[in-house]
């Protein structure tokens, strides 16, 4: 299949970029082109105008401070996976971006290009709403700022305007949590069939935030037990909240089994 026809503008910075997603209202924004070329190949979109941002120098940074880290919606999911700072400071952030897709895929979509296109089988949506990141949103009449928590609003529906550009996310620091990560897909590469984030906190309070079960990230705060049975029965008890896509016995059952696993993964397996 081959695309409807477009136009293709390439600006050189972001004023540039909003300006033309502005001026042209039925626009779409490439980034890496793994979702959005794809879906105009099937005519799924027609966008009339194609912007390019991959001209934009400079939105492809990881930045540290004492409160957190930002980071620029250009990033490649292999340069997250890879990031010195990301691993050390959010090390299930670049666990997780290794778990998407293949590599040729991870060289070229970016972290904008998932948050935005907001698949409820992507692992960084889910992330970002475990670790309790705010995305940076900016349109030609300024920026906006919208926790990743209210940004997700429905099977691919988010807070994002036709005119509207995920600039950059800022990721609190973790300070003493602890972070587990887990998903089950067909194959490796694959889209999970479920997915989960567990953080455990001081005392038995955490929080699971699923994917890939329902239409979009799933996040509960929790009061964890250590005992093995009764933390099942809590996994048993969310899942069943759960509003599965499809088959909703397996979804649930594999949401318990992922939500499990990451907190053996957040706890070294000691708890
Ligand atoms: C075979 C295959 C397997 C894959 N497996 C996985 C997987 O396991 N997990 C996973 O999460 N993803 C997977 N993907 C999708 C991949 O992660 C894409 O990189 C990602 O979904 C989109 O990023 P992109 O940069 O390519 O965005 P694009 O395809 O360029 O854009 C996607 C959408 O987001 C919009 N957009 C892009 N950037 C911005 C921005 N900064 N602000 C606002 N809107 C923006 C575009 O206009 C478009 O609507 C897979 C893709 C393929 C082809």
């Amino acid at each position: 299949m081959k695309p409807a026809s477009f136009s293709y503008v390439r600006p050189s910075n972001l004023d540039e970029a909003l300006t033309a997603l502005s001026q042209n209202p039925d626009s779409k924004l490439l980034a890496g082109g793994q979702s959005l070329i794809p879906v105009m190949n099937f005519r799924l979109s027609r966008p009339a105008v194609l912007i390019d941002i991959n001209g934009l120098n400079g939105l492809d940074y990881v930045k540290s401070s004492d409160s957190g880290v930002e980071i620029g919606a250009l990033i490649r999911h292999q340069q997250l996976h890879n990031h010195p700072v990301i691993r050390e400071v959010l090390s299930v952030l670049a666990e997780a971006a290794g778990h998407v897709g293949h590599w040729a895929i991870r060289n070229r979509g970016t972290l904008g290009g998932s948050l935005s296109h907001a698949d409820p089988a992507s692992e960084l949506p889910a992330a970002m709403v475990a670790l309790d990141a705010s995305f940076q949103i900016g349109n030609a009449q300024g920026m906006r700022t919208v926790p990743a928590r209210e940004f997700y609003q429905g099977f691919m529906t988010t807070d994002l305007g036709p005119s509207d550009m995920l600039v950059s996310v800022s990721i609190p620091h973790p300070g003493a949590a602890r972070f587990g990560f887990s998903e089950v897909a067909r194959r490796p590469g694959d889209f999970a069939l479920a997915g989960a984030f567990v953080k455990v906190e001081q005392g038995s309070q955490g929080a699971v935030t699923w994917f890939g079960v329902s239409g979009g990230p799933e996040y509960r705060e929790v009061e964890i037990s250590q005992d093995a049975e009764a933390r099942r029965s809590v996994w048993e008890g969310l899942a069943e909240e759960l509003d599965p896509l499809d088959q909703p016995e397996y979804r649930r059952s594999l949401a318990v089994t992922v939500a499990e696993q990451a907190y053996q993964r957040a706890t070294g397996g000691q708890e």
